[in-house]
């Protein structure tokens, strides 16, 4: 294929994925976007094989054939609640493919047309070096976020004195290394800078906590694009550079949105030291009393108001509960209940993921609010359904300057007339703090599992026994 050719293909394939990205913004048009996006890389990989300078299809099949095989055996098993640590592993490969990229590069630069060993350019260096330093970081931190988010270690926050300042010392000590790399063309400075950058990885992620791990997978998926960019340059590849760009930026301005949707700031995240494990009550409410209730006093209340607000939160995911709490909002429409969805933008474990949810059980799109559009209504609502959400409604979060959630917008459920809580027991969510509504007035808890709940509600609907 010539590089002309080859320089617009690339451009198409760049196209298709800048199209699909928006189209991603709107669940209307998310699914068509993915196959513009899909479109889009099967433009790139078959440009790419057809460049000259491949030296063996066979190596490449196989690669592609055990790759894409353990690929498709986990997408295929994998649960939408661990999406976060899956896309979080997925990032830790693009870390560690950037290293190889740039170790290659740097003992073979005639292969790359970056100079001899010895004599690399400048240039290259300088984009070898802060690639292997991105895809190191990126390696080591997306494996701690992994092990956090699958529970495999702690989620608390793993802190200890003058941990930023040792953090700034390695930072500066990198930046040495990387201009001992560039003068010197040291092998030993490459691997220095190798093992200091998984170390910095390590140490930028255990001090963050369970609860800002949505801002941490979305800011390492940007590093993995900053450092695909990086690979982009030493291989020459434009498509590879457009496309990591993308990755990265889109990365950042999630990071942002969430940052917002919590009330932080980026670097108080990257600061860490927020959350933790889970505390406060465990299904014991110790001196205080809560409201108890059944099926049947659920669906008599919100059988007989006139507006119901249903909120959603990870309990609802778990229980895959989102079929039967569509039907159950069905029944009550028939009874003339307005029935509309409050989607908190950090409700669940990963952005967006309760839209998903609601729109694969065929809830329509203009029943679903978001945080900034229905906060407000809760006070004219008579009734506010919370299906396995906790920490997205927790006043404390506005009023108690004391607790880690402190500052991020919760929905104003307790305004609503009546508020039903879905969940198992008394235990908190992903923060590890209580929730004092649990104990309000105005407040009736329904203890089951969030799918069996909707189902039992939607039986006594049926069977008129409200
Ligand atoms: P929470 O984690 O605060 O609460 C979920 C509640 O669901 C739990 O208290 C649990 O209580 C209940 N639950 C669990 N399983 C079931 C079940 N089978 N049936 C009924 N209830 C169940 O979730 P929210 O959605 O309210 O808040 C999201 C939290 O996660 C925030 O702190 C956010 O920062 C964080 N987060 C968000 C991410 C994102 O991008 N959206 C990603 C990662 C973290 P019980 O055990 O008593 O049943």
């Amino acid at each position: 294929m010539s590089s002309n050719l080859a320089a617009f293909a690339f451009l198409i394939a760049s196209v298709c994925f800048i199209l699909a990205l928006r189209g991603l913004s709107s669940p209307t048009s998310a699914r068509q976007s993915n196959f513009i996006g899909i479109a889009g890389m099967v433009v790139a990989v078959v440009t790419t094989l057809a460049l000259p300078g491949v030296l063996s299809y066979g190596s490449i099949a196989v690669a592609v054939l055990i790759g894409g095989s353990i690929g498709t055996f986990i997408a295929l098993r994998i649960h939408m609640t661990a999406l976060p640590q899956l896309v979080a592993a997925f990032h830790s490969l693009v870390g560690l493919a950037a290293v190889f990229v740039a170790a290659a590069a740097f003992y073979a630069p005639e292969s790359y047309g970056i100079g001899t060993a010895g004599h690399i350019h400048a240039g290259s260096l300088v984009e070898m070096s802060i690639g292997t330093a991105i895809g190191a970081i990126t390696f080591t931190g997306s494996i701690i976020a992994f092990g956090k988010l699958q529970s495999l270690l702690s989620g608390k926050p793993l802190v200890f004195p003058g941990q930023h300042w040792v953090n700034l010392a390695l930072g500066l000590l990198l930046v040495a290394l990387v201009a001992w790399l560039c003068i010197g063309q040291s092998p030993v400075a490459f691997w220095l800078i190798v093992a200091l950058s998984l170390t910095l990885g390590v140490l930028i992620i255990v001090p963050i906590g369970g609860a800002d791990m949505p801002v941490v997978v979305s800011m390492l998926n940007s590093y993995s694009g900053w450092a695909a960019a990086g690979i982009g340059f030493t291989l020459a590849n434009p498509l590879l550079i457009v496309t990591g760009a993308l990755v990265g930026s889109s990365g950042a301005i999630l990071s942002y949105i969430m940052c917002k949707g919590m009330n932080r700031s980026f670097l108080n995240v990257i600061l860490g030291g927020f959350g933790g494990e889970v505390a406060g009550p465990q299904g014991d409410m110790g001196d205080r009393v809560v409201k108890q209730g059944g099926a049947a006093d659920a669906a008599f209340i919100m059988g007989e108001a006139s507006s119901v607000l249903i909120v959603p939160g990870y309990g609802m995911a778990v229980a895959q509960a989102q079929h039967a709490l569509r039907e159950m909002a069905s029944q009550l429409k028939n009874r003339n209940v307005t029935v509309r969805y409050a989607i908190h933008p950090v409700a669940g474990r990963m952005p967006g993921h309760m839209n998903v949810l609601l729109a694969e059980a065929g809830v329509p799109y203009e029943d679903v609010l978001e945080l900034d559009e229905i906060n407000r209504d809760f006070a004219s609502t008579d009734v506010t359904f919370v299906i396995g959400a906790n920490d997205i409604t927790n006043p404390a979060a506005k009023t108690d300057k004391s607790s880690p959630i402190y500052g991020m917008p919760v929905l104003n459920v307790e305004e609503s007339g009546t508020v039903l809580f879905v969940k198992r027991s008394l235990a908190s969510g992903y923060a590890g703090v209580d929730n004092p509504l649990f104990y309000r007035d105005n407040t009736m808890m329904l203890f089951a599992d969030a799918k069996k709940m909707c189902e039992d509600i939607i039986k006594a609907l049926e069977s008129g026994r409200h």
